[in-house]
């Protein structure tokens, strides 16, 4: 199915992954749309320590990130590493970028670690490595999940090579944190502080405080 959408893009030609609007991607409309708010969601109380989204997961950047990530639109890497750039900025520094991982067959599908992608964008900009310290053992998809199950579900997924250092752990998205949650006791297990986790987007938490919105700030 994504072959067959990256096959149409090329077909009928490029249009904005955010609108449908014929052209560049993001169009002009939706770009300016893009504008990062980082703000501390309420899924930081499952994960442990502080997670800093700078949008809230809703069109058009949910479109963006689904494309960069399920429908080979690699180009949008600048785009969305740019709202996690000014995230990570907001943060204290660390001493290196851990992108959470994909499931082996989920990499292997898309040809393309998106995560790492992003998170290696920000590194250079920011002049701290990125490591793919984390692996994960193959799982299902959590999509059709709830929050209880996904937390089962990821529950001694990731191992990582033993080290130190401060580091931030770097995500597309947090829905439930279950992922995070468990990247970030991971990390901890093998010697490593984490500071926080960074993403470019984040959905409501049931029963929480709002995820990220620009609107709350303007
Ligand atoms: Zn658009």
């Amino acid at each position: 199915m994504r072959l067959i959408d990256a096959a149409l893009d090329l077909l009928l030609g490029a249009s904005c992954h955010g609108c449908e609007r014929p052209g560049a991607s993001p169009c002009p409309e939706c770009r300016a749309l893009l504008r990062p708010c980082p703000q501390q969601v309420a899924q930081s109380a499952q994960v442990g320590c502080p997670v800093v989204a700078a949008m809230r997961y809703e069109p058009p950047v949910s479109s963006f990130i689904i494309a960069h990530k399920d429908r080979q639109a690699w180009q949008l890497r600048g785009v969305l590493g740019g709202l996690l750039l000014d995230t990570l900025r907001a943060l204290p520094t660390a001493e290196l970028l851990v992108p959470v991982p994909s499931t082996p067959s989920a990499e292997r599908e898309r040809g393309y670690d998106h995560t790492r992608a992003l998170a290696a964008y920000c590194a250079a900009r920011l002049h701290i490595p990125v490591k793919r310290v984390l692996t994960s053992r193959s799982g299902v998809d959590h999509a059709k999940l709830t929050a209880a199950e996904r937390a089962d579900e990821v529950r001694g997924r990731f191992s990582a090579r033993p080290g130190w250092g401060r580091v931030i752990v770097v995500d597309d998205v947090i829905t439930t944190g279950a992922t995070a949650a468990e990247c970030v006791r991971t990390l901890r297990a093998a010697g490593y502080t984490v500071s926080g986790v960074v993403a470019v987007a984040a959905t409501p938490a049931p029963g929480g405080n709002a995820a990220p919105g620009c609107d709350q700030l303007r």
